[in-house]
């Protein structure tokens, strides 16, 4: 199986696309920033079992950045993100420039309430205003069947599940189970950041939510279970952002985790580096 078609152009892509619709092919789409790493594959995976044509995004969205983050720093690997998704057989890779996404005259910004509020918001304000105006843009240009997206990422699944719903989007949004290196570490582009010490800690982080939903299962007082894991977590030399207990289908602020399914939800930070994980309750 060869790489994909790469395709730059809106229209370019809307042709191929009516071509396929044309034949009545399912088309699912899977939006990334590349650098592509086995979570990523994962959805591409579940998208060619789940669909008929199969398409990956790769932009990295400047809209999702504060000035003072890694935009220009963000790894870019587009032979490499080639040759993987060969191995997965997706059909296109939809790489297109900045102004064909943002031209110089954009002016339009989509905003979510519910579920983007606190967490990732309180540390990164602009991140889902950025994130649901890309994602908005990707499936209006491709309207596909079907969208996958991480749990990885759990609070931009449910604000991106919000967004269609609110906005009649005809697109499925798949939820996929986040994919973790051997040692627990959540799989991420930003991971490559990590010098050898920190790379040591980072699995840290999951093993500490999974103790801390072991305990909140347990029945032990989800307060107390909380501070306990912010300790360790500093004690192990992170930075904590956030540790929180959250409705699984909401985001809403949990107190317990015996009123229906609830989440763990944290970032926290290894020197520059920023990690976030969750683990079902
Ligand atoms: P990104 O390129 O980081 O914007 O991620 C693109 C998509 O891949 C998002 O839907 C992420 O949630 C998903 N993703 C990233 N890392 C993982 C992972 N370790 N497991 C599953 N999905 C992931």
């Amino acid at each position: 199986m060869g790489e994909p078609q790469v395709v730059v152009r809106i229209s370019a892509l809307r042709d191929i696309i009516g071509a396929w619709r044309r034949e009545n092919l399912r088309i699912g789409m899977i939006p990334t920033m590349g650098a592509l790493h086995e979570g990523h594959l994962s959805l591409v995976r579940e998208a060619r079992r789940r669909t008929e044509r199969v398409i990956v995004t790769l932009f990295v969205n400047p809209a999702q950045f504060a000035a003072t983050e890694d935009l220009g720093a963000y790894p870019r690997a587009l032979d490499a993100d080639l040759a993987k998704l060969a191995e997965v057989r997706a059909d296109i890779l939809f790489a297109p420039e900045l102004a064909e996404i943002y031209p110089a005259d954009f002016d339009t910004r989509v905003s979510v309430g519910g579920p983007s509020a606190g967490l990732e918001t309180d540390f990164r304000a602009h991140f889902f205003g950025g994130v649901t105006t890309v994602v908005t843009k990707l499936l209006l240009i491709g309207l596909p069947d079907e969208a996958y997206f991480g749990e990885k990422d759990f609070q931009q699944l449910l604000v991106v599940r919000k967004l269609v719903r609110d906005l009649d989007v005809p697109t499925a949004i798949v939820g996929c189970p986040t994919v973790r290196e051997p040692d627990g570490l959540a799989m991420s582009s930003r991971n490559a950041y990590l010098d050898a010490a920190d790379r040591a800690r980072a699995p840290r982080l999951h093993a500490i939510l999974q103790a801390i939903a072991a305990g909140l299962r347990a029945g032990t007082d989800a307060a107390a279970e909380l501070a306990r894991g912010r300790t360790a977590l500093t004690e192990a030399g992170f930075d904590v952002d956030y540790l929180d207990l959250r409705d699984a289908e909401t985001l809403a602020p949990r107190t317990d985790a015996v009123a229906g399914p609830a989440r763990l939800l944290a970032a926290a930070r290894l020197g520059s580096t920023r990690l976030i994980d969750n683990v079902a309750v």
